[in-house]
């Protein structure tokens, strides 16, 4: 039988991400991985990207896998004034949401039929109408952890309406029934503004997953096994659709561009010498912070690969690095280690036998990749959901986190602060255990996603569902 005969037999799958490589990232990971188990997949891409880096990725994918239909989805321009918000990755989202009636009529063309439409956790009120429509199941992507998954789940509960009032104490825990507890003060600081249009969006998104047919997390059973058992078995909320632990997603060859300066520089270090340190790719630091940061990682005495960000977009990063960084910490780097200010390959960095610890701002792709390479952390959250991932990072041994630095802007954590801390992840007694922790991680991340592993056995059934439905 011909190829496109044979695919004729296999389900066909549609993904429509929304903006930000956080987001982009685990959807082309995702879309792999369902080419390998012989799905036919089609993805639903945006012109202009907001970031450079998710132009280039969705241009190598499709160079990769030229068996993936490209699929163009045409917004509504952007509006500020309905998104309330000037955040590039928010306004484009909201262009998302509000353009989402266009892609009945584009979904409905696709040849074979589609079996099932993955969406990003950010866009589920408005696209369950579409699937519904067009009879065809739809699966939330979630991609964060499964710890968030609770607290999301829970925005359209009793919960929320609390968060919202101000009636919790920053020293109480949520009345979600997840081990242990998740305290008031790791809530992202924009749920607690009833105003923000975040939580406006998510409370209506909580309230509607549960139309969804499943939820898929980038995470895996051995290191979320309470925050899954809560989503599945009703403890967090009642009438949930089945969730199902799909990760790590793998770091994929299509993501690698030209091998550059850090992976060279790597191979002349030690094993396990260089502390990485990145903030993923969307969290600018101020001026004062970065210093102080360079300042720490030469009083740390360790070797390391350090991205700088000053800007959210990488298309409006102007600054030459010795503007940011000044002269003398740029004299004091010297010999020392490796600032770039540009993206690297991360996945491949972490997966670099040199590396020995990462500073992350515990972003959910991040901390996957740390997992999947067992590599331990220093995690320091900056917004958002991070400090609910470094929670889950913490608990499971992969890293440490100190509470007292708080979120990103909230106080400027000075150099010698930031020095004793990466010295206590990679040198102290209770680094050989964080070591030996963080590489049992691993193992078991790759164990999940290995032949017969927790997270490959359930995507093979999910797969098998869309099968016996066609
Ligand atoms: N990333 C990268 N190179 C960079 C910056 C980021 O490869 O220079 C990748 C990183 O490996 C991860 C993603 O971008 O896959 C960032 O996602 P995460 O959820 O960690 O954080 P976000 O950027 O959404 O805050
Ligand atoms: N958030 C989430 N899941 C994610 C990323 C973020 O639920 O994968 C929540 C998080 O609580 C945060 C908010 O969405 O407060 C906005 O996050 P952000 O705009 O930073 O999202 P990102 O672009 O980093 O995914």
């Amino acid at each position: 039988m011909s190829d496109s005969g044979d695919l004729h037999l296999h389900p066909h799958v549609a993904l429509l991400p929304s903006a930000g490589m956080g987001h982009l990232t685990p959807f082309l990971r995702l879309a792999a991985s369902l080419v390998h188990q012989k799905c036919r997949v089609t993805v639903l891409t945006i012109h202009p990207s907001v970031s450079h880096a998710e132009s280039q990725l969705i241009s190598r994918f499709f160079s990769a896998f030229p068996q993936v239909t490209q699929m163009h989805f045409p917004l509504l321009p952007v509006d500020p004034s309905t998104a309330k918000s000037e955040d590039p990755f928010w306004l484009q989202r909201d262009a998302i949401r509000r353009s989402a009636y266009l892609l009945s009529p584009l979904l409905s063309t696709l040849s074979p039929p589609l079996s099932a439409l993955i969406y990003d956790e950010f866009l589920v009120s408005p696209l369950i109408p579409i699937s519904t429509s067009l009879s065809l199941p739809g699966y939330t992507f979630f991609t964060s952890s499964a710890r968030m998954c609770c607290l999301f789940a829970s925005l359209s509960t009793s919960v929320a309406d609390k968060i919202n009032s101000g009636s919790y104490r920053l020293s109480d825990h949520l009345e979600i029934q997840v081990t242990p507890p998740i305290p008031v003060s790791s809530i992202p600081p924009l749920f607690m503004n009833p105003n923000s249009i975040l939580g406006t969006i998510l409370k209506e998104d909580s309230r509607e997953v549960i139309k969804s047919n499943g939820i898929l997390i980038n995470t895996f059973e051995m290191l979320e096994q309470d925050s899954l058992d809560a989503l599945n078995k009703g403890r967090v909320r009642k009438g949930l659709p089945p969730v199902y632990a799909i990760g790590p997603l793998e770091p994929c060859e299509f993501e690698i561009g030209e091998r550059g300066l850090p992976l060279k520089w790597l191979n002349d270090q030690p094993a396990g010498s260089v502390v990485y340190v990145s903030f993923g790719s969307r969290t600018a630091s101020i001026m004062e912070q970065i210093r102080e940061i360079g300042h720490g990682l030469v009083g740390s005495g360790y070797r390391f690969i350090w991205v700088v960000k000053t800007k959210e977009v990488d298309r409006d990063e102007e600054e030459e690095l010795h503007e940011v960084l000044g002269h003398e910490l740029m004299q004091k780097i010297q010999g020392k280690g490796l600032v770039v200010k540009h993206w690297v390959d991360q996945s491949e960095i972490l997966g670099h036998k040199a590396v020995g610890g990462f500073l992350s701002h515990s972003g959910w792709n991040s901390s996957m990749e740390a997992a999947y390479h067992g590599v331990r952390m220093l995690a320091w959250p900056q917004h958002g959901d991070q400090k609910i991932n470094a929670e889950v990072v913490e608990m499971s041994g992969l890293g440490l986190w100190v509470r007292s630095w708080g979120w990103g802007h909230e106080v400027v954590v000075k150099g010698e602060e930031i020095g004793e801390r990466i010295k206590e992840m990679m040198e102290s007694e209770s680094s050989s255990l964080l070591r030996v922790e963080a590489a049992h991680v691993g193992e078991e991340a790759r164990k999940a996603v290995g032949v017969c592993g927790s997270s490959e056995t359930t995507l093979k059934e999910l797969i098998q569902e869309w099968n016996d439905i066609k």
